[in-house]
């Protein structure tokens, strides 16, 4: 699961606009509703390099998981934010977020003698029991780091207009788009440029046609 995910931000980026995003997460349930879940709970989790890390935070989802079915709210609420993103940044309005605020905490500290502030640990549910809304704004806060640290890799493919992640400067979505784009540019511009061509070259060669070609346009 955790490699289907990935662990940097290009992997994860990809993870989640192409196979998170493309999934019909509100029409999956049972054993698929579980699986597109745990793949989001790793995509949530994923953020350190710490593997103790990721595996503690990994534990307390399961735990969540077990006492409700949290896990599958979260997981279609995601899917939405996400998908209607994707589709928004190709128009007018744009991908909007809210880049959730901060709670700080100011503590003194006898062991160091000094004051700090910190922030609680997101994924400390010893104190409070987790609800939907955390884990969608922290699947925001993912999203907005994984674009922020890939976004030039974030396109829309020129021929079926689809999101999808680029290796360096791929242009359309997959082989197919590219091959059709390139049969009609073949088809279309270059065939009635050269003909034009040809008929430039013979209308030069011929002194009576560059009257008629000056008409030309008007009759067409
Ligand atoms: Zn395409």
């Amino acid at each position: 699961m955790i490699r289907r995910v990935g662990r940097s931000p290009k992997i994860q980026l990809r993870w989640l606009v192409e196979r998170f995003a493309r999934q019909d997460v509100p029409g999956l349930f049972d054993e698929k509703l579980a699986q597109a879940g745990w793949e989001l709970a790793v995509f949530l989790a994923a953020d350190t390099d710490d593997d103790s890390v990721l595996r503690e935070r990994l534990a307390v989802l399961r735990r969540v998981a077990r006492r409700s079915n949290l896990i599958s709210i979260v997981c279609n609420e995601c899917w939405r934010a996400v998908t209607d993103g994707l589709t928004a940044m190709d128009g007018e309005r744009g991908w909007r977020l809210t880049v959730p605020q901060k709670d700080v905490v100011g503590r003194w500290s006898d062991e160091t003698e000094m004051f700090s502030w910190k922030e609680p640990d997101p994924w400390d549910f010893s104190r409070v029991q987790p609800d939907i809304g955390e884990f969608v704004e922290l699947f925001e806060e993912r999203i907005y780091e994984t674009l922020g640290a890939e976004a030039r890799r974030l396109r829309i493919c020129l021929e079926c207009r689809k999101p999808f992640v680029a290796n360096g400067r791929q242009q359309y979505c997959r082989q197919g788009c590219s091959q059709t784009r390139r049969t009609r540019d073949w088809a279309q511009a270059p065939s009635r440029q050269s003909e034009d061509q040809q008929k430039g070259r013979l209308r030069s060669a011929d002194p009576e046609e560059v009257g008629t070609e000056r008409k030309g346009p008007t009759t067409v």
